[in-house]
């Protein structure tokens, strides 16, 4: 069966039941039919002795290397093992859903359900998102069309419009044709909702307050004296905010094994801060005794800014990290053709290894237990699968494991399971890798040099002359959000394996100052993606009587 067989083929658990296992009452959360559920905020608890437990990878093939179908698959042998266990997860993209990728809610027998309703519409909370960030831009259009009084410089207007659509024709786009009555036209652009700075507000906002007093500093471009000029400036921070006045709170499903998953916030790791919301993850620390979440894409993305940009918002650190290995990603890694995946190649794994050890190593310079996760494919062979073992344990020397939980649930993590327990026993001071006080530079230094395995940052001649101006408004101390391609350490996505000596180049800056952090634009990463020769909405159908077919 393949994953949405599987999924229609589950029986869910009432939602109420499964709010139940977490100790919420049937009061604290508002369901959304029979098997999803918004909870309440506030939800009390105490987090201090709850264990959290980040999922992260190597540099990913395009089809995704299983970090969320490992994630379910832990949360689930931890609740086999009898542990009171919460997953948190973010929320899938239409984008890549209807593109190459497919959904995000784990595959085979570690899923979580009801898959269709996640990786389609779910709660609404991505459509809310996208209503939310294009009212702002309506309302900066409009500004401008009644008289500009923030004398808004329509040339210098750096908050684009959002669609939750891989859609490339839009990436550059001219508005306000058609005369007087129809705006004043200027370019601009579409990026993906999931990399709106509403998305990643969102996700790191502590509550209601919060959310609204950041979307208030939110900068939505410059003045015509070259001045930055902010949503309190146009006093819509009050609309925008009550649009997201349901998508703040956490939504709560299921594994396939019935245990709570709480999926809320979905910012790409690529070209946003790649982590679910801090609401969410905080929800299941005081709910729960073990915590199992994920940062998008590789440890060098997701892993990165989950440690520096999301933990100090969280205000806890990791207690484990567990790197997800594939044989096919390291065989692809160690220069194998897409295609060719499938055939046994020793000697490519043994190359491609080579990433596998830089995330391991950057993982451990945050002073955090690693544990590797191998997850096993049926292409993989007995022989490749020891010698990675064997290399991971005598050159790595972490633990690593055998993990089958595609194919049997979390009976397929039961020994990781045991070994993530045991790792989180002990507590471990965090290293972080930077100090909030350091400069942009020197962030982005850090993160070239400990965490691709780079030499240093060049800056083109734009980003330059934005340090400049960001020194001046007290910018350049923030958190860098770097934006990167997920397929290499490096910013060029063919350079695979484990390149050194190589160069990162920012060509532009964008300032997130609601999120908190400044986006560095790396080679040539775009916000908006397209869709590919062969997109999966071509294999999609639904019935007459309302069957799915196609969804992954
Ligand atoms: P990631 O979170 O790393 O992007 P996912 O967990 O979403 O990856 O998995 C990507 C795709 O790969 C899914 O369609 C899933 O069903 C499939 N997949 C994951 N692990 C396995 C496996 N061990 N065997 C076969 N398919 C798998």
């Amino acid at each position: 069966m393949n994953d949405i067989e599987i999924s229609q083929a589950a029986t869910t658990a009432p939602i109420t039941e499964i709010a139940q296992t977490l100790g919420l009452t049937p009061d604290q959360i508002e369901p959304y039919g029979n098997n999803k559920a918004k909870i309440k905020l506030p939800v009390t608890g105490d987090t201090k002795n709850s264990k959290l437990i980040l999922v992260t990878s190597i540099n990913p093939t395009p089809a995704g290397e299983g970090k969320s179908t490992v994630t379910v698959g832990l949360g689930d042998a931890l609740k086999r093992q009898g542990k009171k266990v919460a997953i948190a997860l973010r929320e899938p993209s239409l984008g890549p859903v209807m593109g190459m990728k497919g959904g995000a809610t784990g595959g085979g027998y570690a899923q979580v359900i009801p898959m269709e309703d996640i990786n389609l519409h779910f709660t609404g909370d991505m459509h809310a998102l996208t209503e939310a960030h294009d009212t702002l831009s309506a309302l900066i259009d409009n500004h401008i069309q009644q008289g500009n009084a923030l004398n808004i410089d329509p040339r210098q207007i750096i908050w684009k419009r959002v669609l939750d659509i891989n859609d490339r024709a839009l990436r550059q786009t001219v508005i306000g044709l058609g005369g007087r009555t129809s705006g004043v036209p200027r370019q601009d652009g579409f990026d993906i909702t999931v990399a709106s700075e509403l998305m990643a507000i969102l996700c790191l906002s502590k509550d209601l307050a919060d959310l609204k007093a950041r979307i208030n500093r939110i900068v939505i471009g410059y003045n015509y004296d070259k001045e930055p000029v902010t949503v309190a400036d146009l006093k819509v921070a009050g609309a925008i905010t009550l649009l997201l006045k349901d998508a703040i709170k956490p939504n709560l499903v299921q594994t396939l094994e019935h245990t709570p998953a709480i999926i809320h916030g979905g910012p790409f790791a690529n070209i946003a801060h790649g982590c679910n919301s801090v609401l969410a993850t905080q929800t299941a620390l005081k709910l729960a005794d073990y915590v199992v979440t994920e940062g998008g894409f590789g440890a060098d993305l997701g892993g990165e800014k989950f440690m520096d940009i999301k933990t100090p918002v969280l205000g806890k650190t990791p207690d484990a990290v567990v790197v997800v290995a594939t044989v096919r990603a390291l065989k692809y890694n160690g220069g194998v053709a897409k295609t060719d995946l499938e055939a046994e190649n020793l000697d490519a794994l043994a190359k491609g290894s080579a990433n596998l050890s830089r995330h391991v190593q950057s993982m451990q310079h945050y002073g955090v237990p690693v544990i590797v996760a191998v997850n096993r494919f049926t292409s993989d062979t007995d022989a490749e699968i020891k010698q990675l073992l064997d290399f991971i344990h005598d050159t790595l020397h972490v633990p690593a494991y055998d993990t089958t939980v595609w194919a049997n649930g979390g009976g397929g993590a039961l020994s990781l399971a045991d070994a993530v327990v045991s790792a989180t026993a002990k507590s471990q001071a965090f290293n972080p890798l930077y100090q909030p006080e350091d400069d942009l530079m020197t962030k982005m230094t850090a993160i070239v040099q400990n965490i691709y395995g780079g030499k240093d940052v060049e800056l083109e001649p734009k980003a330059k002359r934005q340090l400049k101006t960001f020194a001046k408004y007290g910018w350049d101390k923030l958190p860098v959000c770097m934006a990167k391609t997920q397929y290499s350490l490096s910013d060029n996505a063919k350079l695979l394996g484990a390149p050194t000596d190589f160069t990162i180049h920012v060509r532009e800056f964008v300032p997130k100052l609601g999120a908190g952090f400044i986006v560095a634009m790396t080679g040539n990463v775009l916000t908006m993606p397209g869709l590919p020769k062969h997109p999966a909405a071509l294999d999609m159908d639904i019935t007459a009587d309302g069957k799915i077919t196609g969804l992954f």
